[in-house]
């Protein structure tokens, strides 16, 4: 019964996500199988928090893409998530549900909100701190970055990543109280804290990562630094990084330094 739950409110909010283009179709399909498999083996707490990040970064992403397309086209983050995109920020999720499905620990939650406050922390810091009137610094030398720069940081984009986290924190507390009545709210205020703490901290590294292991290529036609192999129909040359880190593996691998943050300052609260 509950795989039948889980399948209609994915199909419900991934459908709309489809319908208005936030989604490849093969974004689509991952997205419905990550959330009913979330709901089935996790709970109503692990799908509301999935459902949380799908949403309000959705919505961001929206708002942003109402004021700018030109400077985007580089940037491997297009307008239409696919299922590398939603398995990037996802499916580590996915796999710490099952790990608890298949051996119960708390820890597991932990981790996994952990790693949720990460990607929604990346994802607010990026759409909202592109608002920012200010130009963004290097997170490596603090020297001033253009715009859209992978590592350039703002005032803005870290208070949007603390919120970010924070809000996951909330979402998936608050869930996670319904299942259990009679936790009380400094349980909730904790988790609220533990996530925008992770969410920060994670994304920092994701920046971070972004400005130095991450490869970034240079295209041939428009001579323009890019974050994917194809641009202008050609094919662009590697200007920096390592191979493997793509914009999807620095996200995973920033997501996972979050969770084990949320997980490690969860044994001294
Ligand atoms: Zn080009």
């Amino acid at each position: 019964m509950a795989w039948i739950w889980g399948l209609a409110g994915s199909l419900l909010i991934a459908g709309a996500a489809y319908w208005k283009r936030s989604l490849a179709l093969s974004g689509f399909v991952s997205a419905v199988v990550l959330g009913t498999a979330m709901f089935a083996l996790g709970s109503l707490a692990w799908f509301g928090t999935l459902i949380a990040f799908f949403v309000s970064s959705t919505l961001l992403s929206k708002l942003k893409h109402q004021r700018k397309t030109a400077a985007e086209s580089g940037y491997a983050k297009g307008g239409r998530r696919d299922a590398g995109q939603v398995a990037a920020n996802g499916g580590l999720g996915l796999v710490l549900c099952i790990a608890n499905a298949v051996w119960p620990d708390p820890a597991w939650w932990m981790l996994f909100v952990g790693v949720m406050a990460t990607v929604n922390a990346d994802t607010w810091a990026t759409e909202i701190g592109g608002m920012s009137l200010s130009t963004p610094r290097s997170i490596i030398n603090g020297k001033r970055v253009p715009t859209g720069t992978s590592g350039g940081v703002t005032g803005l984009g870290l208070l949007a990543s603390l919120l970010g986290g924070a809000f996951i924190g909330l979402i998936g507390g608050w869930f996670n109280q319904m299942g259990e009545p009679g936790n009380e709210a400094g349980t909730l205020l904790v988790l609220v804290t533990l996530c925008a703490v992770s969410g920060l901290i994670g994304s920092l590294a994701d920046s971070w990562l972004g400005a130095t292991w991450q490869v970034m290529f240079r295209c041939k036609v428009c001579g323009k630094t890019i974050e994917k192999q194809v641009h202008c129909k050609q094919r662009a040359v590697q200007i920096r990084g390592m191979g493997m880190m793509t914009n999807d593996v620095v996200n995973a691998v920033s997501s996972l330094v979050g969770g084990t943050v949320c997980l490690l300052l969860s044994a001294y609260v």
